[in-house]
């Protein structure tokens, strides 16, 4: 009889380490929640799981007070003993499973949502909302770190300043609202014709600004060529031709972030000076 209960126990047993291996693979698997864990839900985590687990022996020891009221002593701590023999470990094992369990579907359900909502945050914030170009918190967080990096690994790194010309003439003409249209164009023709890796920002009112990483002097010559045309070629509505004036410049190791952008501003105050719609280099 005894052994009979013990067969069965080894197998009930080993059938909830099988569960409890295959819900930790999965956590292992697919955790995204290790990569947004910090250091206070973690904790929380933790303590809760040691909780879950804690709370199995305090209802033992619950048991224990309670059910010689209800049978005599004797026959009571028999129970728990052939209790704690036969099912402690597995109500160990369920703690467990139900911590793991929870934390898979937490990490399917919940924690997906909250990520995605932190990501769509980040973006709004770093985002201007008119042209959905990045703004200028978001340009000094990159700007910063791509010079690391071209100093570090001596990779090349180009701006583009460029800045609408007489902007002022569409807005008076024919209204704000077309002066926005066109800014929103610009952007996207922009947006069309660089690389995923590259960064738009809004410089200022009607004035942007290109990261080009990895990309030299040249390259960055032929893109701002590329976009001029396509900005000129383009046919707003209404507003017809509008034309834009770009700076170009590429990063030198001794450049601090100010020489490097001063550089690019009077690239394009030259190109504005030489009569508009048209791309100016400094070396
Ligand atoms: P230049 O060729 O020398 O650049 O002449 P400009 O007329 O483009 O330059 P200026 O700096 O005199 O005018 C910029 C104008 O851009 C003035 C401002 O009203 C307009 N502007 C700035 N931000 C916005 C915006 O968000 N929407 C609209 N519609 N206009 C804007
Ligand atoms: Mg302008
Ligand atoms: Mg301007």
């Amino acid at each position: 009889m005894i052994w009979d209960s013990i067969v069965i126990m080894t197998f009930v047993d080993m059938f909830i380490i099988c569960l409890t291996v295959v819900a930790f693979w999965h956590f292992y698997q697919d955790r995204q929640v290790l990569k947004h864990l910090n250091v206070f839900s973690g904790l929380a985590l933790v303590l809760g799981g040691l909780f879950v687990i804690a709370s199995v022996y305090l209802l033992d020891i619950v048991a224990m007070h309670l059910m010689p009221r209800f049978m005599p002593l004797e026959k009571a701590m028999a129970f728990m003993k052939t209790l704690h023999l036969n099912y402690s470990w597995i109500l160990f094992t369920f703690g467990v499973l139900l911590i793991v369990a929870s934390i898979v579907y937490l990490n399917k359900t919940i924690f997906p949502k909250i990520i995605s909502m932190e990501l769509e945050l980040k973006k709004l914030a770093a985002t201007d909302s008119l042209t959905q170009a990045y703004n200028r918190t978001k340009f000094d967080e990159v700007i910063r770190q791509e010079i690391e990096r071209a100093k570090r690994y001596n990779s090349l790194l180009s701006i583009i300043m460029f800045d609408i010309d007489n902007f002022k003439n569409v807005n008076d003409r024919y209204g704000h609202l077309a002066g926005d249209y066109v800014l929103k164009t610009i952007a996207r023709l922009t947006k069309a014709n660089i690389r995923e890796t590259d960064y738009l920002i809004r410089w200022g009112g009607e004035e942007f600004m290109l990261i080009l990483p990895e990309t030299g002097l040249e390259k960055s010559q032929e893109l701002a060529l590329r976009i001029k045309r396509k900005i000129s070629e383009f046919a707003f509505d209404s507003v017809g031709e509008v034309t834009v004036s770009f700076g170009v410049t590429q990063f030198k190791s001794e450049d601090s972030e100010d020489e490097f952008i001063k550089r690019a501003d009077d690239s394009l105050y030259r190109a504005k000076e030489n009569g508009r719609n048209r791309v100016e280099v400094m070396v």
